[in-house]
């Protein structure tokens, strides 16, 4: 499924995340010493600073931005209120103070918030925010790095939020300013100034490391008139911010994935995948030398009685925060198996392609419950096809590459779906060890009539056929399209122009006709 997101230019982004990949892997051999992680960061985040969307760099002719001195004469509630925390924890309440930072913790946030919204109308503004790029310090220079750097983002906020109620830390990289009374007027220049403050360099261990923020604002009594409401409002704002690449974004009812509606999905969810209400559907794949079907990619799609047909980016982001995409990827695989399977028995000689999350690779029983899936099917493990985005990469993890490794070790054929999209990087397919790229359908659809989407995909066809992978052109909806991959090389095509996905009985009529019409 290819994300909003996804949908760039691949090729700047190539190069230079190749670059950063290099680095990287370079800087964790050498990791045992300074001078490794030193060059990973100076390398790859450097680099980074190159790509769109990653605003992490380390610049090495800037310099410590030396910080404003606060003005001590300030109000003395506002500084009380900073300080309290400190105060607490002087008086030995450290139950609500962080001890890395000094500054409050989530439990005394929640707390004066309370305090804070007790009077109807009271008014608050809570403003959330994470560190962008905190993970990269942290796997890059250690957690000791990393401690630094939140203790220098805690005194930052106490110099550029002297307004703040309370200043606190509620999370391993998220911080909290709370604004209450008129001071909750100020919390878009605060967050702003927040912003920029945190994108002034830091000095860690001698390298200028540069951060950034995605900033949430929640306003009481508007969005909210209770603390957890509050903050969760702040924390979908946050959110937003990041996702959207905005860096700030003050909350709005309307752009709130987790309204009641959505929680009402949510919960019909649970009921849906047990209640057959989700269907799998099958997209033919052919190769495009002979146009003979030789696949097809499972679908999901969630017949819901009162919203009709839903495709998966309209439920797979529920599934996902209920928890339920495991039980989701089961139930798809168990079907694409029973279908590959009765093709194979009709004697035609076709392989089923599923889409597995990063989820659902973090998962160490997967690989046995597909072996067990297979064997219950009597179908060959090479007959299934798992197709992974890039994600898995990025996500950074070993526990989904360890599950790759296991699936691999069973049979089961790998694909890297939506190819061009994300940081696309020649670099780690060897390292995935998959068998088959599949080129995003954003250059496919053009290709007939731009010349640079063309030669985009011929490159990647070049490299993948050097690298020994089968090549899969997505969107094929045109007799051009399809004459246009075929030309550029690309050895399987999907899309409209082959077939649309169709449920398990219509894919097997059309598969029959196709095949009657052939012969
Ligand atoms: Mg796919």
């Amino acid at each position: 499924m290819s994300s909003p997101l996804r949908q760039r230019r691949w090729w700047p982004p190539l190069l230079l995340a190749a670059t950063v990949l290099a680095a990287l892997a370079l800087g964790a051999l050498l990791r045992s010493t300074v001078a490794g992680a030193a060059i990973a960061l100076a390398l790859g985040l450097a680099v980074q600073q190159l790509v769109p969307g990653h605003r992490t760099a380390r610049d090495p002719t800037s310099a410590e931005v030396p910080l404003p001195t606060p003005p001590r004469a300030a109000a003395p509630a506002a500084i009380a209120g900073v300080a309290a925390p400190r105060e607490l924890d002087v008086a030995g309440h450290g139950a609500h103070t962080d001890d890395l930072t000094g500054l409050a913790n989530r439990r005394a946030l929640h707390q004066r918030l309370e305090t804070a919204l007790a009077e109807p109308g009271a008014r608050a503004a809570l403003v959330l925010l994470d560190v962008d790029a905190f993970k990269d310090v942290n796997d890059t220079l250690g957690h000791h790095a990393g401690d630094r750097v939140l203790r220098l983002v805690a005194q930052r906020l106490e110099h550029v939020a002297i307004e703040a109620d309370l200043l606190a830390r509620v999370g391993g990289d998220e911080f909290a300013v709370l604004l209450t009374g008129d001071g909750a007027d100020d919390a878009n220049a605060i967050g702003r100034r927040v912003r920029t403050l945190l994108e002034a360099p830091l000095d860690v261990e001698g390298l200028a490391i540069r951060l950034g923020a995605n900033i949430g604002i929640a306003l009481a009594p508007r969005h909210a008139t209770d603390a957890t409401g509050l903050a969760r409002r702040a924390d979908v704002a946050m959110h937003l911010a990041k996702t959207q690449r905005t860096g700030i974004e003050v909350y709005a009812p309307e752009r709130d994935r987790h309204s009641p509606a959505r929680l009402a999905l949510t919960s019909q969810l649970h009921g849906a995948i047990d209640g057959g209400q989700l269907e799998v559907h099958f997209q033919p794949q052919a190769d495009t030398r002979t146009g003979a079907v030789t696949g097809a990619e499972a679908l999901v799609r969630w017949r819901h009685p009162e919203h009709g047909l839903m495709p998966p980016a309209a439920f797979l982001p529920l599934a996902e925060r209920a928890g339920l995409m495991g039980p989701l990827a089961l139930m798809v695989l168990d079907e694409a198996m029973a279908a590959c399977a009765s093709w194979r028995a009709d004697g035609h000689d076709l392989t089923v392609a599923v889409n597995l999350s990063v989820t659902n690779l973090m998962d160490p029983d997967l690989p046995a419950e597909i072996a067990a899936l297979l064997a219950e099917r009597e179908l060959d493990a090479a007959h299934l096809e798992l197709e992974i985005t890039e994600d898995v990469v990025m996500a950074d993890a070993v526990g989904p590459i360890g599950v790759l490794h296991e699936l691999k070790e069973l049979g089961v054929r790998l694909s890297l779906d939506d190819f061009g999209t994300g940081y696309s990087s020649m670099a780690y397919l060897k390292h995935l060890a998959v068998d088959a790229l599949k080129i995003d359908r954003s250059f496919v659809r053009d290709m007939a009539e731009s010349a640079e989407d063309a030669a985009i995909v011929r490159s990647i066809v070049a490299l993948a056929h050097a690298l020994d992978l089968t090549v899969v052109a997505e969107g094929v909806a045109s007799s051009r399209a399809w004459f246009a991959v075929r030309d550029a090389g690309c050895d399987l095509g999907q899309g409209y122009q082959i077939g649309r996905p169709m449920p398990a009985p219509a894919f097997g009529d059309w598969l029959a006709t196709r095949s009657g019409r052939a012969a």
